[in-house]
Parts: C-alpha cells; structure tokens; sequence
C-alpha cells in the first residue's frame, strides 16, 4: 500500500516513514501542499494541517474535489471544530499529535476497512496495487461515498445514502451522522456531539440530541446501531450483514 505523507517537519516525517515501513507501508513525502497535489496518486493519504505554504484543510479540500483516496488528517490542532471541518471536508480520521504508531496504523486499516464495497465505484484491494491508477472523474450518480456498510455519506455534497438510494436528511441529521460515522466503534461524549454539531460553546441540555438521534434510526433502520451509553453518549456500529434484531436502539 502506497502512502503519501503530507507533513514539512523532517523529522516527523522520517520517523513516520520507518514506522510505516514497518508495518509495509510503502511511503512518499510530501514537504508542502504545494507537493502534495503533484504528488502521484497514492492508496492512502496523511495529511498535516500545518503546511508551509497551503493551508492543510485547503490541501484536503482540494485532494477531495480531485479524487476519493482514503485520507486522515494529521494534526497539533486538537481542537473540535478543526476535526469536524476536516471531516465535512472529506478526510476519513483525524488524528491529534502526539500518537503512537500502532494507534495511526490502527486507524489506517480501519479507514481502508470502510472504504467502498458494492454501489460504489471499485476500489482497489489494499495490498495488491502499490500505485492507484489516475482516478476518472465520478459520473455525477454515483458520487464518491464514505461507505459504513450499507449506509454511504457524501461528504463533499452533504448527503447520506441507504442501499444506495438517497436518505434525506435535515442538516444537523446530516452533520450528526458525518460525525458519528468518522468515529465508528468509538464512544463519544453527548457533550462532544453537542460541541461538534451544535454549537462550540453549548453546556446545557442535549434532548435536541436525542430528538437526531432517534430521527437517524428511523431513517437508517438497521444499517448502523446507535448505541444510547446511558449518562455518557453514544457509539456509532456498522452492521453489513447482520439480520435486523428488532429495533435499532
Ligand atoms: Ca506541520
């Protein structure tokens, strides 16, 4: 699997390509955004936000208009909003400086893990293609898809997808699914939901959040499971093939 690393310091740099290498990750450096959009297409992106010359999110903004390659963000920032901005821009993750290399790779097979099977356009298998071939422009029905099993989000045009038919959903439907969906299986804080989709500055009550919450089950049914964690938050699951077990609660 070739990974283009998007990232000025030398230093992280290098030692994210030994530790990459380790794991058989073949690597490209990219110093600048500059680079970066020049750079031949990769299987998989890393992408620093601090860049010397372009903005990382304009980087990721742009590497998303042009192709659907898999793409984490890697960045000091730690804040909400820039993770949330990051993903409406299409990255896959985000992971915060400092982090392990077992935690990056990790999140690196989760991403290709997701990445699309069935109604979406071929991708190809990890591991056997070194280079991804130029990406043709998508026809405009068969948009670029984040997909979590049966449930697919467009994260450029802001719309979620069942079985490949289109789920309306309100704008903060939306945005609260594009936010799960970038952290499946993990628990997230109402507060952390609540900051990331409604306001940066909330602290009060989260029955909105419920209200979303019960609205996206209905609406997905049981392609995903959005666990309720009593007095903490929710986890988001993807189920592909299970049968329905009755409700999605
Ligand atoms: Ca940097």
């Amino acid at each position: 699997v070739h990974v283009l690393v998007v990232e000025d310091d030398r230093t992280v740099a290098d030692s994210l390509a030994r530790g990459l290498a380790r794991y058989g990750y073949h690597v490209t450096w990219a110093p600048t955004g500059g680079s970066a959009l020049t750079a031949p297409a990769a299987d998989m992106v890393l992408l620093d936000l601090g860049l010397p010359d372009i903005d990382g999110l304009d980087v990721c903004r742009e590497l998303r208009a042009r192709s659907d390659v898999p793409l984490i963000v890697i960045s000091g920032r730690a804040s909400e909003t820039e993770k949330v901005v990051g993903l409406e821009l299409g990255a896959d993750d985000y992971i915060v400086k400092p982090f392990l290399i077992r935690e990056l790779i990790a999140r690196m097979r989760a991403v290709l893990r997701r990445r699309p099977i069935g109604p979406c356009p071929p991708q190809p298998t990890p591991g056997m293609n070194s280079v991804r071939p130029g990406r043709p422009r998508v026809p405009a029905l068969r948009p670029p898809r984040d997909m979590c099993g049966r449930v697919g989000v467009d994260r450029r045009a802001h719309r979620a997808f069942l079985d490949g038919t289109e789920v309306p959903l309100s704008p903060k439907e939306y945005a609260l699914l594009a936010f799960l969906t970038g952290r499946v299986d993990n628990l997230v804080t109402r507060k952390d939901i609540m900051t990331a989709v409604w306001d940066s500055n909330w602290s009060g009550p989260t029955k909105t959040l419920d209200t979303h919450v019960t609205a996206l089950r209905h609406k997905l049914g049981d392609a995903l499971r959005i666990q309720a964690v009593r007095g903490v938050g929710f986890r988001l699951e993807v189920r592909s093939d299970i049968p329905s077990e009755g409700s999605a609660s």
